[in-house]
């Protein structure tokens, strides 16, 4: 059987921890778990975004698994981009950036972004006043 990668971004809901979902992702559906980034407060809602290794089938079936326990799961198959040219610094985006993707240069005061980091939740479409930010469909991997 063909194995096969995919990042998905996984968000826990409130108190639920992510390990006995990934134990059995593991175990049931033979899939190998890369923890690419993980954000995890106690009482709050839990991201991660992860990369999967398994048969197509299987990837399908784990991510089915944690849909039915309240996990949304979003494949990673976009990107952002940010219109650069036009940004007026205001810094609004980098605190709804939890991934650290979105950061302020502390002695330029500019904004700086790490596409690297970017863990594509979206959030900063909403933040920035001058709707910098737009989803790219047809880069992702
Ligand atoms: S989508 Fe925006 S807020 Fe979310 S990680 Fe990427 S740059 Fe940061
Ligand atoms: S919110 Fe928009 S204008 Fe403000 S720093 Fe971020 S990208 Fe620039």
């Amino acid at each position: 059987m063909k194995m096969i990668k995919r990042r998905y971004v996984l968000k826990f809901p409130p108190q639920s921890g992510d390990k006995p979902l990934s134990y059995v992702l593991v175990k049931e559906y033979d899939i190998r778990i890369n923890i690419l980034k993980a954000e995890v407060v106690p009482g709050k809602r839990g991201n991660l975004l992860l990369e999967l290794e398994g048969t197509s089938s299987n990837i399908k079936n784990g991510i089915k698994y944690l849909e039915q326990h309240q996990v949304e799961c979003s494949p990673l198959d976009k990107k952002i981009t940010l219109n650069m040219d036009q940004c007026i610094h205001c810094g609004n985006c980098t605190a709804v950036c939890f991934a650290g993707a979105l950061t302020m240069h502390p002695e330029t005061w500019q904004l700086q972004f790490n596409k690297d980091e970017c863990i594509v939740c979206e959030l900063c479409l909403k933040a920035c006043p001058m709707n910098l930010f737009e989803i790219d469909f047809h880069n992702g991997n």
